[in-house]
């Protein structure tokens, strides 16, 4: 992936694609104290605009606060890195990845006395999870991992520490030939994705696990709440239990990469008919309507570059 034309913002500079390097000794790659953001862009009428920006730069800085880094640049510079890094790739739509780490001052635990920097890069990226599983549905199996409990690392972070987790389980999953893990909390609570939140439909009433249960404050997550709230639908957090996943009547997954991704078996039960239930479907292409451009209630979602 470093080995291709393109520019990668860096502490403020745009530099080329294959430069964009740090120090083997920086303090991130040993100890994994860094936080990180996951954005699209997507080909709108209007032109190229990333979606909820300003929500994944706050996000970002939220993450950077819990770690306890001061990311030395302003919110604006940030919003402003990520339009530029899409604009100087010249991308139509694409992933964005911000990524703030600790530098190579010094190593040892405490990061106090060390630099804090930032980059940002963006890519052509399609769907996550595969394009079939979009309108098939995915293969999902509860993993062996358990996800973070609350107090053990911070899980309202998007630390990239906590991924070692999500590593586990989806290679754990994948290798058996699912597509992607679940995760239950340190209770046996369904808590999300090894990379997205969960949704559960069930005689018409949606359902997703509190933020209790560890998982990420997903900004897809709440875009979904805005959707059922346009259509009427309610959408309920609580506690979920595994087994009923496997009597809903339909699931999906949701996030910025993964987008809604429907569900068609966990643990080889199949869910519902088996295929994109009707509710899914139609938070899909709400999903696709608002980010696309087409839904001029969230227009203001929309960030051209
Ligand atoms: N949970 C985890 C662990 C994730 O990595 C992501 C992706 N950022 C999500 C949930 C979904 O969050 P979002 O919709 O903000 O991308």
């Amino acid at each position: 992936m470093s080995d291709r034309d393109g520019k990668i913002w860096m502490d403020g500079q745009m530099v080329d694609w294959r430069d964009a390097k740090i120090h083997v000794l920086s303090h991130t790659l040993h100890y994994g104290c860094g936080a990180f953001e996951g954005v699209r862009a997507y080909k709108t009428e209007q032109g190229t605009a990333i979606f909820r920006l300003q929500d994944h730069t706050d996000r970002l800085f939220n993450s950077a606060k819990i770690l306890r880094m001061a990311i030395p640049f302003t919110k604006d510079q940030v919003n402003e890195a990520q339009r530029a890094v899409v604009r100087e790739n010249n991308l139509e739509s694409g992933y964005i990845r911000p990524l703030t780490w600790i530098g190579d001052k010094k190593l040892g635990v405490s990061p106090k006395g060390n630099t804090i920097h930032l980059m940002v890069a963006a890519w052509t990226w399609g769907a996550y999870l595969g394009e079939e599983g979009m309108k098939r549905g995915i293969r999902v199996k509860t993993s062996s991992y358990t996800r973070h409990h609350v107090n053990i690392t911070m899980t309202q972070a998007k630390a990239v520490s906590n991924y070692t987790n999500s590593i586990l389980a989806n290679m754990e999953v994948t290798d058996e030939g699912y597509d992607e893990a679940l995760l239950l909390d340190t209770s046996g609570f369904v808590s999300e994705g090894a990379g997205e939140n969960i949704f559960v439909v069930k005689d018409g009433v949606i359902y997703t696990p509190d933020l209790s249960a560890g998982a990420l404050n997903g900004i897809t997550r709440n875009t979904v709440f805005h959707i059922a709230k346009d259509l009427g639908l309610e959408i309920v957090q609580k506690r979920i239990t595994r087994d009923e996943i496997y009597i809903a009547d339909e699931a999906f997954f949701t996030g910025t990469a993964a987008e809604v991704t429907p569900i068609r078996e966990l643990d080889r039960i199949q869910l519902g008919a088996g295929s994109r239930g009707p509710v899914t479907e139609k938070i899909q292409t709400a999903f696709f309507d608002i980010v696309n451009g087409r839904n001029p209630k969230y227009a203001h979602w929309l960030t051209l570059v």
